[in-house]
């Protein structure tokens, strides 16, 4: 009774107009600043989160903390739990879920494939099993990727262009996430939107990230490896703040047409979106890291080596046109203000300070 009441507590909305939303994923970086944002505006917000080992348990918990006392509670459990979702649909008449929950990362694909087709394949499956049959069915929102765009040579990189080409096992679970969400968008009327997401960084952020952990290896002293592209070309990333991609998930959100189904069965067409969120201006490693020495008052020891042919593609860059056009997402934040934003919670984080700043 004790967790029934908390959890809805957490979902309950401060006016009629608003949104109830499940947010999956909720300890996670971009999941703690948007079940924070959302609830800052008057949603009601559950989080759901299996706190997995991948990176620093300590971070999720302390962003779960965070999270606690602005009133949103994130219920320890795995996606793949169908009773546990269940019971939440049940104490829950949620409108919306923005699923965030996903293993991450490209390279770890390389050791751990199983833990990818668990959470981003299997996950995804059973989570969007129940909103199907959860009546009313939620409207979905989900994280995506850049990385669908894989081996492709044209940039920048649009929603039209060919995605049948994953550098990674990662990426073909995100791309495959894509497929399965037309067909639950196509046999049941589920409202669905895929967020392809492009480098998100920020306060609170991976550590598994390359601006994360060059920040940690540059203030320690220690040499920090820079890929280089075969050509000896530019490897670079559309860099996008986490501020403008949770204005781009709320939204998401608030546009997402309502699901057209009931008891399992469509009724109507329902709505697909499948949306680039990047910020449009690609950003060189090289620079990142001048930017880093310069914020961290540190010159780096630096050591180029060639980018490894698996999993990491040489660049990225977001055409957002369709996003701007149906989202009104304007992205605002350049790539050495957010990182001093970072750099900012690194430093406050990592001593200690009980006043970390968003
Ligand atoms: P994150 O790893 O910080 O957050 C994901 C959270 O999901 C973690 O807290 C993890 O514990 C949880 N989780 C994983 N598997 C789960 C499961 N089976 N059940 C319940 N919880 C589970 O990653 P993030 O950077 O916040 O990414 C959020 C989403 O955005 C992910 O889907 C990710 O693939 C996608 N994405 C992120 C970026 C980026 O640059 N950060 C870029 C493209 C796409």
């Amino acid at each position: 009774p004790d967790w029934e009441k908390r959890v809805s507590k957490s979902a309950r909305r401060n006016s009629a107009s608003g949104l109830t939303v499940l947010v999956t994923g909720a300890a996670g970086f971009v999941g703690t600043h948007v079940s924070a944002a959302l609830k800052r505006r008057g949603d009601g917000v559950l989080g759901l989160d299996n706190f997995n080992l991948y990176y620093d348990p300590n971070l999720k918990r302390a962003r779960q903390n965070l999270l606690d006392r602005a009133g949103v509670f994130v219920v320890e459990g795995d996606i793949n739990d169908s009773a546990l979702l269940q019971k939440l649909f049940d104490v829950v008449p949620f409108t919306h879920v923005m699923h965030l929950a996903a293993q991450a990362g490209v390279r770890y694909a390389m050791q751990n494939p199983g833990s990818y087709v668990h959470s981003n394949i299997a996950g995804f499956v059973n989570l969007l099993e129940v909103c199907r049959s959860a009546n009313p069915q939620p409207a979905v929102v989900w994280a995506s990727s850049s990385s669908v765009y894989g081996l492709n040579s044209k940039v920048p990189f649009a929603e039209k262009d060919r995605t049948d080409r994953p550098a990674s096992l990662y990426a073909a679970t995100k791309k495959a996430g894509e497929e399965i969400a037309h067909t639950y968008n196509h046999i049941y009327g589920l409202s669905i939107t895929g967020l392809r997401f492009f480098t998100v960084y920020g306060p609170w952020g991976r550590p598994d990230m390359a601006y994360f952990f060059f920040t940690k290896d540059i203030l320690k002293g220690k040499t920090i490896t820079i890929f280089e592209a075969p050509d000896h070309g530019t490897v670079a990333r559309d860099f996008t703040y986490v501020d403008d991609v949770v204005k781009g998930c709320l939204a998401a959100l608030d546009t997402a047409k309502k699901s057209t189904g009931s008891g399992g069965k469509k009724k109507g067409p329902a709505q697909l979106r499948i949306l680039n969120l990047g910020n449009t201006s690609p950003v060189p490693v090289s620079k990142l890291v001048s930017i880093l020495e310069k914020l961290l008052n540190v010159k780096a020891k630096k050591k180029l080596v060639p980018m490894p042919r698996n999993g990491d593609v040489k660049f990225t860059h977001a055409n957002i046109s369709i996003a701007h056009k149906v989202l009104g997402y304007r992205p605002t934040t350049d790539l050495e203000t957010g990182l001093k934003k970072f750099v900012r919670w690194y430093l406050d984080f990592y001593s200690g300070s009980k006043k970390s700043a968003w």
